[in-house]
């Protein structure tokens, strides 16, 4: 990641905080950095096993809140996961997913087409869409052709 667009993401984390009343501390910091960096929607699993490696001492709940607050407070998406654990995006603009069922990754990808979806009338009726997303479930690369070991 550029160093400027980083300095900005965190600046934007700062006053995102400050917005609502969350104070900014090392640990707070860590987390975020940790999850921008993640390209993999992880788990929280996943975010406690790197966190810690800079914070040896954090515990899996502190981890597990952090995120969750920062799902609640506009600063990373919850992944539409159900049934399985909690997932999350630091993308909190308008992009589509691609879920491999196979190996549970999930890619990020971006459709204009997509982004102005029309909904349905009969739709509209009985529902207000306050945001959407196109998930289309697959098999990627990896999966597909396991012979191929992608550098
Ligand atoms: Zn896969
Ligand atoms: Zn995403």
């Amino acid at each position: 990641m550029q160093e400027n667009e980083a300095n900005s993401l965190l600046q934007d984390f700062i006053e995102k905080c400050q917005m609502h009343n969350l104070k900014v501390t090392p640990q707070r910091m860590a987390i975020y950095r940790e999850i921008v960096d993640s390209t993999e929607h992880p788990t929280v699993d996943t975010m406690f096993q790197n966190v810690k490696k800079e914070f040896p001492n954090i515990s899996y709940d502190t981890v597990s809140r952090t995120l969750l607050t920062f799902a609640e407070i506009g600063i990373v998406d919850l992944v539409e996961v159900y049934g399985g654990a909690k997932r999350f995006d630091p993308n909190v603009a308008t992009h589509h997913h691609l879920h491999c069922v196979s190996c549970s990754n999930i890619y990020d990808f971006r459709n204009d087409e997509y982004n102005n979806l029309e909904i349905p009338d009969h739709v509209r009726q009985g529902f207000t869409v306050l945001t959407s997303r196109v998930v289309l479930k697959g098999l990627c690369d990896k999966c597909s052709n396991p012979g191929n070991v992608s550098p």
